[in-house]
């Protein structure tokens, strides 16, 4: 009793009825709180498929895509020019695997629908989304470079440092301009094209690295 500098009696009932209140309040606080993330935690199974629908309605997906007005489209990355977040992108309409996003710069979607002005359709990133850079996309580039001992140790452990995570990469020499060079095709696992940029920006910096193609 000392310790708390309490000298009578009335004083310690004082002090314990003091103490007491303001547990209650703390209690009543955790049990507001607690009730609270019951509450969110029960949603009844028609909420959740509202909430589903709403989601639907918003035409948004796993690949960070947005389109307006379609639900539950099959939606693809076109292997030509896989786009990254941060990419102009367009949407190409077919009849078998649904839409197809491309680079708006690339040829091949440039032919197509020149050949078929119909089937384009407008599709953009979800800005959201992209935000937080939830999703991960596979992409693949080449790097074109002068043989020499460890450059392709270099480059890997370059790629580990900025924590991107590789899943697939193979080497073939080619003949450039009657020299001969060697193409490595690097598959990553990435979240935007500003990620991709730093990244090849410091490739491009080391030794004997030529250039680097999308
Ligand atoms: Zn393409």
């Amino acid at each position: 009793m000392e310790k708390n500098n309490i000298s009578s009696l009335d004083e310690f009932y004082f002090y314990i009825g003091e103490k007491r209140s303001r547990l209650d309040i703390l209690v009543t606080k955790i049990k507001n709180s607690l009730e609270k993330e019951r509450a969110a935690s029960t949603l009844t199974i028609e909420e959740v498929l509202k909430k589903k629908e709403e989601k639907k309605k918003e035409g948004k997906n796993d690949f960070g895509i947005v389109i307006d007005g379609i639900n539950n489209t099959l939606i693809r990355f076109a292997k030509c020019c896989t786009p990254l977040p941060g990419d102009e992108i367009g949407g190409f309409v077919t009849k078998l695997t649904g839409i197809t996003v491309h680079r708006k710069d690339c040829p091949n979607f440039h032919a197509m629908i020149e050949k078929d002005p119909s089937r384009e359709i407008l599709v953009k990133w979800d800005e959201n989304l992209i935000e937080t850079k939830m999703n991960k996309y596979n992409f693949t580039f080449t790097v074109v470079l002068n043989d020499r001992p460890n450059i392709l140790m270099e480059i890997v452990s370059l790629i580990a440092n900025h924590k991107i995570n590789i899943t697939s990469l193979n080497s073939y020499e080619v003949k450039k301009d009657g020299d001969r060079v060697v193409k490595v095709k690097i598959s990553i696992e990435i979240k935007a094209k500003t990620e991709y940029d730093y990244l090849i920006n410091n490739i491009l910096k080391l030794k004997d690295v030529i250039s680097v193609e999308r």
